[in-house]
């Protein structure tokens, strides 16, 4: 049965650990990151982005098809199904849908909207279970070519949105999604240290996991960081294996063209990368 991501993350705060948010994107991701969390007696976080949602099918299909695997699969470790960067009418379609999580991100409105919507979906969520994640301050990234840096969240509004009783708390400390460019200034810890200040027991996250080293994932955990989301690395080492089988020539010999064998050298590589980031984050048996 799907969780609420609260009592994984207020665990993981109190244990110094992060729990990973692995975005999926079809049938072979979502095992991918299902089969690896139970080997590894991980909780898990699935993040799925409005884009996928709709790739997949819609958010039902989403549904049906994870609840089926945590039967099917014999999935016993805390799981949750989280909507990624949602609008507000995503949130409300992902908590009709069946999510048990749902991240609201009202970065790109004022303050002041930022607060009145996520107030609205706190309320909703609190009365069906689900947790909510709320982000200050936008998480940079690549636009039209152009890499932004990664802008730095105010402390006080972050305070005034995590006071609103949100689950989790997104805040910009310099990171951005997808690949960081050669002169990235690092995540901004003095930043990350206020916020952990102002905002109490508030689990923060960790936003484009991908390309920060292992010491500044170490030391954002240290400071109150407790869900780290991973995806443009997945995507990596699925393209890169699947790359390689049809560069081998392997979809040509015998069978080798069946579906299932093609996706199967890429689905591996996920579960190598998801293992490696449930031991960097701390979450191996943790379950
Ligand atoms: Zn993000």
């Amino acid at each position: 049965m799907l969780v609420s991501a609260k009592e994984m993350l207020d665990k993981a705060r109190e244990g110094k650990y992060s729990v990973g948010q692995f975005n999926i994107n079809n049938l072979e991701w979502t095992k991918a990151v299902l089969q690896t969390a139970q080997e590894n007696n991980s909780p898990v976080i699935l993040g799925v982005s409005e884009g996928a949602g709709k790739y997949m099918g819609g958010y039902k299909t989403v549904v049906g098809m994870v609840n089926g695997m945590l039967e099917e699969l014999g999935i016993t470790v805390p799981v949750a199904l989280h909507l990624d960067h949602g609008s507000y009418e995503g949130a409300l379609a992902c908590i009709d849908a069946g999510f048990s999580s749902v991240m609201f991100d009202g970065s790109h409105y004022d303050i002041d909207e930022n607060i009145a919507k996520t107030s609205e979906l706190v309320k909703i969520c609190d009365s069906k279970g689900i947790s909510i994640e709320a982000e200050v301050g936008s998480i940079g990234g690549e636009e039209d070519g152009v890499v932004g840096t990664g802008e730095v969240a105010d402390p006080q509004e972050c305070k005034a949105i995590a006071d609103l009783g949100v689950t989790m708390l997104a805040a910009g400390i310099g990171n951005i999604h997808g690949q960081y460019p050669d002169n990235w200034a690092g995540l901004d810890f003095d930043v990350l240290a206020k916020i952990k200040e102002l905002t109490g027991n508030m689990p923060l996250v960790l936003h484009g996991g991908t390309g920060i080293s292992e010491e500044m994932i170490k030391k954002a955990i240290s400071l109150g960081v407790s869900k780290i989301n991973v995806n443009t690395e997945c995507q990596w080492a699925f393209a890169e294996a699947t790359r390689k089988y049809i560069e081998e020539g392997k979809d040509k010999v015998g069978k080798g063209f069946d579906p299932r064998k093609i996706l199967a050298p890429g689905t591996e590589a996920i579960k190598v990368t998801v293992k490696e980031k449930m031991e960097l984050f701390g979450s191996v048996n943790k379950a």
